[in-house]
């Protein structure tokens, strides 16, 4: 990606906007720049987690100085959607999703700042590092006729993907989530996000979300309010609810013994979509709640945790 320098002035109309930012970092030491301008109004961009890593949902801040917002952004040629933050006027957040396959290393974050009367706009850059994730492992034995399949099933498997995927690209502009996201059904831990997978001695893809064991017939909520995007019953996923929250926030839910919901619907945080259950590919009644951020891979319990900074239902 070409770096641009923070203290580039884009001027529309002719006019300039005198403002001079600084970068502070939330980790140790704060870095600030100056503009050639030499008034000191500054930005400030920080993030969390302070070290992310590989999978993780990073939670980006911006307190803007009066009069100025934030337009926009970029990081891994991803654009970062921006909300005014409850928290109070000046304060901007967006969700960035790091993908469990990114590679490790520095990345630029870009931020575009514009005038409040849309005469000019500004881009600061920070440099974000991407720590590796230590992803544990997983053996398992399944059934040989659901691991090697046949070409009908194969075919089915690759329509089911297309049809998946492309829910990925449609990014609602608005933010329909609000509170933090509700682990969606009471149980005991199971296989954790990002497992790297041998079934049957084979190494098989990885796996994307947290398995969650309760149950048979256990009420699998809403993580927070959203639309229902997709519904069906799936080769692997079995039965499966997909849930949009806007800004390229999904969350899914798979191997349901029972479906609530329509798609189209709108749902409210911790509203019931259906019942846990073993359809698909499931070896004991479970729910498997995986998380797509901008297209990316991501662990839920990074999600849960980078959103406790908003209040539930809407209270500030
Ligand atoms: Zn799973």
């Amino acid at each position: 990606m070409r770096i641009v320098s923070p203290w580039r002035w884009q001027r529309k109309q002719g006019r300039l906007l005198a403002v001079v930012l600084a970068l502070v970092w939330m980790g140790p030491g704060v870095r600030a720049a100056r503009g050639e301008e030499g008034m000191f109004a500054p930005a400030q961009v920080s993030w969390s987690p302070k070290a992310p890593k590989q999978g993780d949902v990073v939670h980006l801040r911006v307190n803007a100085p009066e009069g100025v917002s934030v337009a926009g952004g970029e990081m891994l040629s991803k654009a970062l959607l921006f909300s005014p933050s409850p928290e109070g006027p000046g304060r901007w957040d967006a969700l960035f999703g790091i993908d469990m396959g990114q590679k490790p290393g520095d990345y630029e974050v870009r931020v575009r700042l514009a005038a409040a009367d849309g005469s000019a706009t500004r881009d600061m850059t920070a440099s974000i590092r991407i720590e590796p994730q230590a992803f544990g492992e997983e053996r398992l034995t399944l059934p040989d006729s659901k691991v090697h399949l046949s070409a009908a099933d194969l075919e089915r498997v690759k329509k089911e993907r297309v049809r998946i995927a492309s829910l990925w690209s449609r990014v609602t502009p608005e933010r329909l989530w609000d509170g933090p996201f509700l682990v969606p059904v009471e149980g005991r831990p199971g296989s954790p996000f990002g497992l790297k997978r041998w079934i049957n001695g084979e190494r098989r893809s990885p796996h994307t979300g947290m398995d969650i064991k309760a149950p048979e017939g256990s009420p699998v909520v809403a993580s927070n309010s959203g639309r229902v995007v997709l519904v069906g019953d799936f080769f692997f996923s079995g039965r499966a609810v997909f849930l949009d929250h806007g800004q390229g926030v999904y969350t899914m839910y798979f191997h349901l013994s029972k479906i609530n919901v329509v798609e189209g619907q709108k749902v409210a945080r911790g509203q019931v979509l259906g019942l846990v259950g073993m359809t698909g590919r499931a070896t004991g009644p479970h729910l498997h709640w995986g998380v797509r951020l901008g297209g990316s891979r991501v662990d839920p319990t990074s999600l849960v945790k980078q959103t406790h900074w908003t209040k539930a239902d809407g209270a500030v």
